[in-house]
């Protein structure tokens, strides 16, 4: 065994053997993996391994592509072939009408990726598929691609190549310790001695916190109880004479692929069972949870109504094993918060169809950096320290109840609600306030016209459309209140803090004492990797001259690994998270300077206080920082404030607003007014697949600067000229938004990606940004939107159609 090496991959199922052979692919091979009993004994030995296409988002969809095109590579390998019966097309039922409208976004989604789905009719379904009944059916979801594969041969197949590029593999090897060095180097300690390396990685599966707890951290992964039954033969798949497409039931929650003339059929029960809550016994190894069929009766019945020939079967075999869920049902595939050179692969609940893109993307981020798409909806650090073992078992619970029930927009699940409120959570649900969720937060979305007020669940524009609107013209034409709870917040001090943010913003960094500024970060390649905002606050009794680092609520962790890592010894910066220590009070609209003079004192005129600026004050008698900027692109206030004196400001403001008619306005009025502002989004519009030039941020990049993180591979970036630009468009529909991610087309060629999409209520346009081919980018350039599976018109128009001047903004 190695006593030094680069990487160790801990854990031999899909996902440690995935990424150790895409480690190698990408030209590292001084690289190990440990597996504490033979390879495949965790959860993958007994997996169902069905192999889909089917994704939520387009980073799904590719890695899954990447997952399809790898086994089939590895099938056709005369080496060490693997059984994968790719191709038998799969179909994902539907009974209403909304799920089959978001089976048509999904399809316009995947399109953009070169993937192919189609949306069938139920008698479709039935010819394809001619065990099931089109009883309560409308139509499904055709992939053509489905497959079922050897999952046993699938990883020996990876460890064969591996160990061939000069990988070694350590089989019954238990790690039994982790400790990381001043140099941020680890040793791994196993049964069988240490290994020294550079990098580790967690692809423990069930067992992930035994080894998250040697190195201190627990990951938000939770186990269930999951069990199928294999069939007889059913004389019906034989008389077919084709192999049976597999089969997805939101109806009914259940599985269905064909194993050879039978089926194998597995359930996600409501009566569902976590697993391993209490600790894991260590002999607990290529082993299973006792039969449970009783457990799953109501699901069977819907399996039998739809596929009666099931019915009419013996049951060859039962297995119930451990799956493991996360709190939002995508794995953790990324960087270890907190930690320096540790990675984790964890929480796949599909892993072996999606194990081969996911250690796919893994070693590239390892190996670079980055991976070649953004993997934001995979990265550990999307979830803060709200996501601890009881909510994750509580959203694994309810993600399993829902297995094949996709979120619709604005869509939050109850499970683990509320896990994190401010002092004003109450106080708004009592003014009738509806929540949305922005990471672990209750967000107020909108008052309520009446508590009983439930939107339904759709692609199209919903009853909460009018509320909105009210919300919007309350702000435009008097003044509007709303909380924005969870907003990043760093505190940045010490005398090279300047210093240090100019090496890590492309721009010029606002200095000027009082003053804000809004600029963006870019990774090694030059791509956009995060936005924020700086403001220059002057020494005062609350603490020395220092800088505040506002971002996105979700953005905690990550841009505080990213700031953090880019310290230099010699650097007198410290770097402190304020995030849940305070909340916002954003005021705005017009009459919004009116009510800020009555509660605070000093002058807050448009000379004294103009845009962009910043300063200490009270409202009432609560502390508090007031910065002149706006994301309405009205005239408007953030207004910081410790959480301890929250209420008192609330209150404060509350009553001087009424004589101006201050109303409550929630997160999805300020989702229609930025968009027709033209402000952006991170990880909607501001993602690591484009540069600041194709986002349409030239202005906020300085390449004069003789410093900063991706200046180089930016120049270069430039020389090659833009691929995509980020655009905003005209959509000529009134019924729906465009959703992120459908696609946009030129003829029959997607040329473009919808990023956001919303209706802007003072400006009366459907709007919406999207990432277009260069050459069709300009202003008046008219394309086509796949809009769940319509054609609909859309033009570029300039961007910020409302207040082009931004006058309104200055007061
Ligand atoms: C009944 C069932 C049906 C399923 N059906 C499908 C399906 O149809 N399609 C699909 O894609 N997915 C399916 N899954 C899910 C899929 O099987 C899993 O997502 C996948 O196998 C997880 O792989 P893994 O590598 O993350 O974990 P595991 O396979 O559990 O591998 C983790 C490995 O880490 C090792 N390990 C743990 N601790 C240590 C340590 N301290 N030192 C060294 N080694 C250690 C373990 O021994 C184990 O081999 C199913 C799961 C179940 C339970």
């Amino acid at each position: 065994m190695k006593s030094r090496t680069k990487v160790v991959v801990i854990g031999g199922g899909i996902a440690g053997c995935s990424t150790l052979y895409h480690l190698c692919e990408e030209g590292w091979t001084d690289v190990v993996l440990v597996e504490r009993d033979e390879l495949t004994s965790g959860t993958t030995w007994h997996s169902a391994a069905q192999v889909t296409n089917f994704g939520m988002n387009q980073t799904m969809v590719g890695l899954k592509s990447h997952s399809i095109a790898l086994y089939k590579k590895l099938r056709d390998d005369p080496d060490y072939p693997v059984g994968y019966h790719h191709g038998d097309g799969g179909i994902r039922l539907a009974n209403t009408e909304a799920q089959m409208q978001g089976y048509r976004q999904f399809a316009s989604m995947a399109r953009g990726m070169g993937v192919t789905f189609e949306v069938i009719h139920a008698e479709e379904c039935a010819r394809r598929h001619p065990l099931i009944s089109t009883e309560n059916l409308l139509g499904g979801l055709w992939d053509g691609e489905d497959g079922d594969i050897d999952p046993a041969q699938l990883c020996q197949a990876l460890a064969f190549h591996a160990r061939k590029a000069g990988a070694e593999v350590y089989r019954h090897t238990n790690v039994i310790g982790l400790s990381q060095h001043s140099d941020d180097t680890w040793t791994v300690a196993t049964d069988k001695g240490d290994i020294d390396c550079d990098i580790v990685v967690n692809a423990c599966g069930y067992r992930v916190n035994e080894v998250g707890a040697m190195m201190g951290v627990h990951h938000p992964v939770a186990s269930m109880e999951h069990q199928y039954f294999v069939t007889e033969d059913i004389p019906a798949i034989i008389a077919a004479g084709h192999r049976m497409p597999l089969l997805r039931c939101p109806i009914s929650d259940y599985y269905a692929r064909q194993e050879k003339n039978g089926l194998l059929v597995g359930f996600y029960e409501q009566d569902c069972k976590p697993w391993g809550m209490d600790g894991i016994s260590p002999s607990f190894s290529n082993d299973l949870c006792p039969d449970d069929l009783d457990r799953v009766m109501d699901v069977l019945e819907g399996a039998f109504a739809r596929m009666p020939a099931l019915a009419e079967v013996g049951i060859k075999r039962i297995v119930n094993g451990p799956i493991t869920y996360t709190i939002d049902g995508a794995p953790l595939v990324g960087p270890i918060p907190g930690k320096r050179n540790a990675f984790c692969i964890i929480g796949l609940r599909a892993g072996v169809g999606e194990g081969g893109g996911h250690g796919w993307l893994l070693a590239q981020q390892i190996v670079h950096g980055e991976a070649c798409f953004d993997t934001w909806g995979l990265d550990p650090r999307r979830f803060t320290r709200h996501a601890n073992v009881e909510l994750t078992s509580l959203k694994a619970i309810e993600d399993y109840q829902n297995e094949f029930r996709f979120h619709f927009p604005h869509e939050h699940r109850p499970a683990g609600r509320p896990a994190k409120t401010t002092p004003l959570t109450p106080v708004l649900a009592a003014e009738g306030a509806a929540f949305t969720v922005v990471n672990g937060w209750e967000r107020m979305e909108y008052i309520k016209p009446s508590p009983n007020f439930h939107p339904s669940l759709s692609f199209n524009f919903d009853e909460a459309f009018s509320v909105v609107e009210d919300e919007v013209r309350a702000v435009q034409t008097g003044v509007g209140l709303t909380e924005v709870n969870g907003f990043n917040r760093i505190e940045i001090t010490g005398t090279d803090r300047h210093a240090f943010l100019d090496r890590m913003f492309c721009g010029r960094v606002r200095q000027e004492q009082g003053r804000v500024g809004l600029g963006y970060l870019l990774n090694h390649h030059g791509m956009v990797k995060a936005e924020a905002t700086i403001a220059n606050i002057p020494a005062s009794d609350r603490g020395p001259d220092r800088i505040w680092y506002g971002s996105a609520a979700a953005s905690e962790l990550h841009d505080m690994d990213w700031l953090s890592q880019h310290l230099r010894e010699d650097e007198d910066v410290q770097l402190q998270s304020l995030t849940n220590d305070q909340t916002i009070l954003v005021l705005a609209g017009p009459k919004s300077r009116a009510v800020l003079s009555e509660v605070a004192r000093g002058d807050w005129s448009r000379e004294a206080f103009p845009w962009l600026s910043v300063r200490e004050s009270f409202i009432g008698i609560a502390p508090a920082t007031v910065m002149a900027v706006s994301f309405s692109g009205e005239l408007a206030y953030e207004i910081h404030v410790l959480n301890a004196s929250l209420y008192a400001a609330y209150l404060a403001l509350r009553e001087a607003g009424e004589a101006h008619g201050l109303r409550l306005f929630g997160a999805r009025a300020i989702e229609s007014m930025r968009m027709e502002k033209g402000f952006l989004h991170w990880k909607a519009d501001l993602i690591t697949e484009f540069d600041p030039f194709e986002t349409g941020l030239d202005r906020f990049v300085s390449l004069q600067k003789p410093e900063f993180i991706g200046k180089d591979a930016l120049r270069t970036r430039q020389a090659e000229g833009a691929r995509r630009r980020l655009v905003t468009m005209r959509v000529d529909a009134t019924h729906a938004p465009a959703p992120p991610g459908a696609s946009l087309m030129n003829g029959n060629e997607v040329v473009g990606t919808i990023t956001s999409g919303d209706w802007g209520h003072r400006t009366g346009l459907n709007l919406a940004y999207g990432f277009v081919a260069h050459e069709l980018s300009d202003i008046g350039c008219r394309l086509e939107l796949d809009l769940c599976g319509d054609l609909v018109p859309v033009e570029i128009i300039p961007a910020s159609p409302y207040d082009p001047a931004f006058e309104k903004v200055r007061g």
